[in-house]
């Protein structure tokens, strides 16, 4: 049986609920699908980072977030959400993921679901808020030897790398705390990087410890270079003096994720030549309308330019029109 909603969002991340309480604040009750629980891309980030934003920044619905400290943990930003989300009692259907929007000849939505037990659901909805994030799909490097199981896209901790020889491929953020994370443990890190130099957006009271430990000899760092192969015992790094073979136990390949647009290509949605979805930045609604997008999913190829800080924001453009539209 089919339920009907006003609005559907997809994703329970900090910018669909966002966008869920702003849509609650302009008398709009809509429900909140996410394929597994509040928060999720956050509950799979390395389990002792912190965020580069100050807590503030990372607000939603008007709730407070303080921390001890001058930037909040992962553990934090999860009981933040959740909280958030309670306070707002935001109507959340966990552990449902969306497989398809179709659109109806009225204009109006189906959305094709399966829950936990792999049975098939459906949903009907007016509008539908797509707020799905970018963290499923790390981008790939496209070289022999990354589907071996000692490659990883995703950092969860340095424990297992105890002792071994790790490469991370990368030069972000997050190349750069899971390096000094496995140093930490006694992990022999080299970190291979195709810029020529160090990353601008590194975090600027982490540089300098990473830098030292480079400059020790504790941390490998390669610049101006690729990983062309990966073997069981060693990689091929294609550098400034051509081929080389680097001894290596593990890789983890942290190059960063982009958002899957194929749900909303399926529905109608045209991305633009540069690599992003056609939408009205004035209210994030797409080129077919009664489709919004909300956060990471909005942005760029390279996903780099919406965080937290800004996508929680888009929820407040859709819950405008949509409360102009409920009221003419
Ligand atoms: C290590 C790391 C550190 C970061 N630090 C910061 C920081 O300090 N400050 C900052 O502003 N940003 C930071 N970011 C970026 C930020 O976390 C993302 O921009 C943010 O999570 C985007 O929120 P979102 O709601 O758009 O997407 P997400 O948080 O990814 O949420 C998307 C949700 O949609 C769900 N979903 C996906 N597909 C489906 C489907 N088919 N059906 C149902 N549900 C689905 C997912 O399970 C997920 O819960 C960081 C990112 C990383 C990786």
């Amino acid at each position: 049986m089919q339920s009907f909603h006003h609005t559907i969002i997809i994703g329970a991340g900090p910018c669909g609920l966002a966008a869920a309480i702003e849509l609650k604040r302009a008398g709009i009750t809509p429900l909140v699908i996410e394929k597994r629980n509040i928060a999720h891309s956050i509950s799979q980030y390395p389990t002792y980072m912190h965020f580069f934003s100050s807590p503030e920044l990372l607000e939603i619905g008007d709730i407070p977030f303080t921390t001890a400290h001058e930037k909040p943990s992962r553990i934090e930003a999860l009981h933040y959400y959740r909280t958030a989300a309670q306070r707002h009692q935001v109507n959340i259907l966990p552990y449902v993921g969306i497989n398809a929007i179709q659109r109806q000849a009225d204009g109006s939505f189906v959305l094709e679901g399966t829950d936990r037990f792999d049975e098939r659901l459906s949903f009907s909805c007016s509008n539908v808020v797509i707020a799905t994030g970018y963290f499923d799909h790390p981008n790939i490097l496209g070289i022999p030897g990354e589907n071996m199981d000692k490659v990883s896209h995703f950092f969860r901790e340095a424990h297992p790398y105890v002792g071994m020889k790790v490469a991370i491929i990368g030069g972000s953020n997050s190349a750069i705390d899971a390096a000094l994370e496995l140093e930490r443990v006694g992990a022999e890190v080299t970190v291979i990087y195709r810029g020529d130099g160090y990353y601008p957006g590194i975090k600027p009271w982490v540089r300098p410890l990473f830098e030292g430990k480079v400059a020790k000899g504790s941390i490998g760092m390669l610049f101006n270079s690729n990983v062309t192969e990966i073997h069981p015992r060693h990689l091929v790094v294609k550098g400034p003096e051509g081929l080389t073979e680097l001894a290596n136990d593990f890789v983890l390949a942290l190059t960063g994720f982009h958002p899957d647009r194929s749900f909303l290509t399926a529905a109608g949605v045209t991305i633009e030549p540069e690599g992003y979805p056609t939408f009205n930045e004035e209210t994030m609604e797409t080129n077919v309308p009664g489709i919004f997008l909300a956060g990471v999913v909005a942005s760029r190829r390279e996903a780099n330019e919406i965080f937290i800080e800004s996508g929680r924001f888009h929820g407040v453009k859709i819950a405008a029109l949509l409360a102009q539209r409920s009221n003419g």
